[in-house]
């Protein structure tokens, strides 16, 4: 490999290193980032679950008073007329069917309403196991991310100095298209495969191919534009 080449090549190696470690960073902290919003909503449905089965306890409270009422009214008629105290014994007669008419279909809504809070009380322990899950695994990820970034930190910045220090032992005419491949995201060589740059997949010719082989000058694929290295180097 030519010596300019082999200052390319390991510029490339450490900059891949050193975004290695980078995208490694970056993936712990958008598992924190993203569990952190996770629990955020899961706490928030817990919550709704919560009021929404306070609201449904509020209106059994209320049916039931109501049903008290007139249940007692019902009864209290039907005791005037059991022992002929009542002052208006068809109105006390009215007044006992129509307070048990209401109180049945206040127990028939009752039943109704006690299989939703049924149903309630399933859906917030579902929301609260939920949440406390949620919580559980952002703080294995928070856990992860604090602990790898205390030997990461000091790793990537010894990359970056590692990176930097090559870059300057680069020759200032190959660094233009070294960071043009870069910021195109593209890998900046080529390896050649017998007689084919691998990362186009185009053959190229002899003399090149020979010119590679014997590493006489820096050499470019005038197809893709990279930087060429045979692939056993
Ligand atoms: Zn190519």
């Amino acid at each position: 490999m030519h010596a300019d080449t082999e200052s390319i090549w390991k510029l490339w190696q450490a900059e891949l290193a050193r975004d290695a470690l980078l995208s490694e960073w970056r993936g712990l902290h958008a598992d924190v980032d993203r569990l952190d919003k996770e629990h955020a909503a899961s706490v928030e449905r817990a919550e709704q679950a919560q009021a929404a089965s306070a609201e449904l306890r509020d209106q059994e409270r209320a049916l039931n008073r109501r049903l008290e009422t007139y249940q007692k009214r019902r009864d209290k008629a039907q005791t005037m007329i059991d022992q002929g105290t009542a002052p208006d014994y068809l109105a006390a007669q009215a007044q006992a069917q129509q307070c048990g008419a209401i109180a049945d279909d206040l127990e028939t809504e009752l039943l109704e309403l006690m299989e939703r809070m049924d149903a309630a009380a399933t859906a917030l322990k579902g929301a609260v196991d939920g949440r406390d899950h949620l919580a559980h695994r952002h703080r294995g990820a928070q856990t992860r991310y604090q602990e790898r970034l205390i030997a990461l930190k000091p790793q990537f910045e010894a990359a970056t100095q590692r990176r930097d220090l090559l870059r300057e032992r680069v020759h200032r005419e190959f660094i233009g298209l070294y960071d043009r491949l870069r910021g195109k995201k593209m890998t900046v060589f080529g390896l050649v495969d017998t007689d084919t740059c691998t990362a186009c997949h185009v053959k190229l010719n002899g003399t090149l191919v020979s010119d590679l082989r014997r590493g006489v000058a820096v050499l470019i694929c005038p197809s893709c534009g990279r930087y060429l290295a045979m692939r056993a180097e």
